[in-house]
C-alpha cells in the first residue's frame, strides 16, 4: 500500500463540567461557534458539543463531553497536554485585551521562534494562541470577536506521551508527519494542512495522566473520505495496532487506535461534517438526535441542563 498521510487533526475532544460554562467559555470568549449540540452516543443521557470555525471545518472542531459531576482529570503522560489555537498575524494584542476584559490569566511563552499565550479554561484544560500567517480567516464574527482576529481554527497540539520515542515514530511512520526539529525538550512535526497542521511532542515524561474533568480525551486525525478511511484502517492494523472497526459518528465515521504512549488516536472522515442534520444557518441551535435516540428526544430534553449560547 502507498504512505498514508494524514492532512492533519480532524477535531480533539474533552471531558469538561458543567455545560454551560463551556458554552460561556468556548463561544463567548473564544469566539467560536457551537456548530452542533448533540448527545454523546455512547451514553445518551450527556451531551456532545461541537465548536468550530462558521462552517465547523475539519481542523478547527473542539468537542466536549460535559459531565458537571465527575471527577477532575490530571494533564498527564498519554494525552493531548495542550490544544493549540492559530489566530491572523497581528491579533495577539487583541486576544490579550480579551483574556484580560474576561479575567482569565494567561502567561506569554517561546518554542521554535514563535510566541503562544498560555491560559486554562474554566475546567482546567491547557488551551493557546499563537499567530499563523496560514488558515483562511474565519467568517463567524460573534460577541466583539471580529473575522480580522478570530480563530481560524487549531494551530496545532502539545502531546505528552509516555514513550515519546515510540510516539514520534508513530507519528512520522503511521501519520505520516514530516519530522521538522527539536528544541529543548520539544520534537516538532508537521502535517500538510493549513490548519490543525503543527504537533510540539514533549520528549520527557512526567507521569501518566488521568482522564476526568479538565482532559483531553482523544486527538482525532483526517482522513479525505469513506474510501481513504478505510485504507486508513487497513494501514494502522498492517503497523500491529489494534483499531477498532468503523464508528458512524453522524458528522463523521471514526476509528481509534491507542498509540504506544498512551494517546487515544481516531481517524475521521472530513465529509458529510455538519450541516448534514441542520440547515446551515441553524447549525447547533436545535439539539440534534441520531435516529436511534430520536425516541428519548422527550426524556433528554427534560433531563439535559438547558444551555444558552
Ligand atoms: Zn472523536
Amino acid at each position: 500500500m502507498m504512505k498514508k498521510q494524514t492532512t492533519g487533526i480532524h477535531h480533539i475532544s474533552a471531558i469538561v463540567g458543567h455545560p454551560q460554562e463551556n458554552v460561556d467559555f468556548y463561544a463567548g470568549v473564544l469566539g467560536l461557534r457551537l456548530v452542533k449540540k448533540t448527545i454523546n452516543f455512547d451514553d445518551p443521557g450527556t451531551y456532545h458539543f461541537y465548536f468550530g470555525t462558521e462552517g465547523g471545518k475539519p481542523g478547527s472542531i473542539i468537542t466536549f463531553f460535559p459531565w458537571p459531576n465527575a471527577y477532575r482529570g490530571k494533564i498527564g503522560d498519554g494525552q493531548v497536554g495542550i490544544t493549540q489555537y492559530a489566530v491572523p498575524v497581528g491579533a495577539l494584542q487583541f486576544w490579550e485585551e480579551r483574556l484580560t476584559k474576561f479575567d482569565v490569566e494567561y502567561v506569554v511563552t517561546e518554542r521554535f521562534g514563535e510566541t503562544y499565550f498560555q491560559f486554562d479554561d474554566p475546567h482546567g484544560l491547557h488551551l493557546e494562541i499563537v499567530e499563523r500567517e496560514e488558515g483562511e480567516l474565519n467568517p463567524w464574527e460573534f460577541g466583539g470577536v471580529t473575522k480580522d482576529v478570530a480563530i481560524k481554527g487549531f494551530g496545532g497540539a502539545v502531546l505528552y506521551s509516555s514513550r515519546p520515542e515510540e510516539t514520534a515514530a508513530t507519528l512520522v511512520d503511521i501519520m505520516g508527519l514530516e519530522l521538522v526539529g527539536t528544541e529543548g525538550d520539544y520534537t516538532r512535526f508537521q502535517a500538510t494542512a493549513d490548519i490543525g497542521n503543527i504537533i510540539d511532542l514533549k520528549m520527557t515524561t512526567s507521569g501518566l495522566g488521568t482522564m476526568g474533568v479538565g482532559t483531553v480525551h482523544h486527538i482525532a486525525w483526517r482522513a479525505k473520505d469513506v474510501e481513504d478511511h478505510l485504507e486508513w484502517h487497513q494501514h494502522v492494523q498492517s503497523k500491529g495496532m489494534y483499531v477498532t472497526d468503523v464508528k458512524d459518528r453522524n458528522y463523521f465515521n471514526a476509528i481509534y487506535f491507542r498509540e504506544t504512549g498512551r494517546i487515544l488516536f481516531e481517524i475521521a472522515t472530513d465529509p458529510p461534517g455538519f450541516a448534514v442534520d441542520e440547515p446551515y444557518e441553524l447549525m447547533g441551535s436545535g439539539l440534534m438526535l441520531p435516529p436511534q435516540y430520536e425516541d428519548l428526544r422527550n426524556r433528554l430534553e427534560n433531563s439535559l441542563i438547558p444551555i444558552e449560547v
